[in-house]
């Protein structure tokens, strides 16, 4: 590309962003900054007009507390985005938060975006349009899987293969690569919410007990696992009995956490196998030699890497800080610059 000193001079004073648009999480890289912003995907609106009245960290703070004339809504649940106002009210939000904590008035930012990989042309649209209109003055796009392994200081570039498996909220992804390609890929929607429905569902048929999805989601976190723990753990869970429809609180175990939670975690399991299945036998090599890779959230279910290094037969680690992957990742190729990470981003047929 020939010298363009008006690039030069916007790219020098403008911001480079790299956002990971998650379906629980929505984080924003800021080129020399690191993650700026680290909050639930999560808007509440009015019922009525459909404005957004509260987002991020803000919204999730009203979930099962707004009153009748609000909706508080996660505009890409299922990985998708079901919501595409929403969704750019969110960015808008976002990328407008970012942009504040500039002292100096500087040009619009330069963004990549991570997108699940079974992403149609529509959503990649979609998110495209969304991030033009929430003010990027160019934006790219590039599939998760990718984000997460650069963000884990992967080797996909490289005539190698790696492994990445990603747990979020809504979807779990697993994504073989070599050569900057993608080799084999999975994408599933059983991830951390399933399990926190699982988590609901257990109480309710074992103690007649009706907790939140917040609940459940603490229950996890704080006690769920998918391998034995060396000191077992409980904590109480808190809700409606359902016989005499008063509050009530009991005490839950990692036993019993770890066995709601395991047809969840053995699907997940199961996907991951499949596409270790489909994998070529030299790249099966590498990755006895490398290790598969675990990010997002659900990376830090307890004992998860144990329990898959046992059933896969192949060493399974934990990326280092596995939540802020994607956003690092997609943040790294404006970073690194598109000469040498331009090809592993998507692009958009049409205009
Ligand atoms: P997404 O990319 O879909 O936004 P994230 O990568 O942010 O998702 O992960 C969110 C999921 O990770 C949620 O389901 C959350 O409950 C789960 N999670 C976060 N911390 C833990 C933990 N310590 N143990 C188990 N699950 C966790
Ligand atoms: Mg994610």
């Amino acid at each position: 590309m020939a010298f363009n000193p008006l690039n030069w001079l916007l790219g020098f004073f403008s911001l480079d962003i790299g956002i990971d648009l998650g379906t629980a999480n929505t984080l924003v890289n800021v080129r020399g900054k690191g993650i700026v912003i680290n909050e639930p995907s999560w808007v509440v609106i009015n019922k009525r007009t459909r404005q957004p009245l509260a987002v991020g960290a803000q919204a999730k703070e009203m979930v099962g507390r707004t009153p009748v004339d609000m909706l508080a809504v996660r505009p890409l649940r299922d990985g998708v985005i079901s919501e595409f106002e929403i969704t750019e009210a969110m960015l808008q939000y976002f990328i407008g938060k970012t942009h504040e904590q500039s002292i100096v008035p500087i040009p619009r930012p330069r963004v990549v975006i991570g997108i699940p990989s079974g992403c149609t042309e529509v959503e990649k649209r979609a998110v495209f349009d969304a991030s033009m209109s929430a003010g990027a003055r160019e934006t790219y796009l590039i599939h998760e899987p990718k984000a997460a392994a650069l963000g884990a200081g992967l080797p996909i570039a490289e005539i190698k293969g790696s492994m990445i498996v990603d747990i979020g909220g809504g979807t779990s992804e697993v994504a073989v690569m070599s050569m900057g390609g993608v080799v084999v890929d999975r994408s599933l929607r059983v991830a951390g919410d399933e399990m926190d429905e699982d988590i609901v569902q257990y109480i309710r048929n074992k103690y007649n007990l009706l907790i939140g999805e917040r609940m459940a989601e603490k229950i996890k976190v704080q006690i769920g696992s998918a391998y034995p723990l060396p000191q077992e753990l409980t904590m109480p869970a808190r809700g409606r009995n359902l016989v005499t429809g008063l509050p009530e609180a009991i005490e839950v175990s990692s036993v019993e956490i770890r066995e709601a939670i395991s047809s969840s975690v053995q699907t997940i399991i199961d996907t991951i196998k499949d596409a270790l299945d489909e994998t070529p036998p030299e790249i099966i090599a590498d990755l006895m030699e490398s290790g598969v890779c675990l990010a997002g959230g659900g990376a830090m279910l307890k004992g998860l890497a144990e329990r898959l290094t046992d059933e896969l037969r192949i060493r399974v680690w934990v990326a280092e800080d596995p939540m802020t992957c994607v956003a690092r990742g997609a943040g790294l190729v404006l970073e690194e610059g598109l000469d040498s990470l331009g090809h592993l981003l998507e692009s958009l047929e049409g205009p």
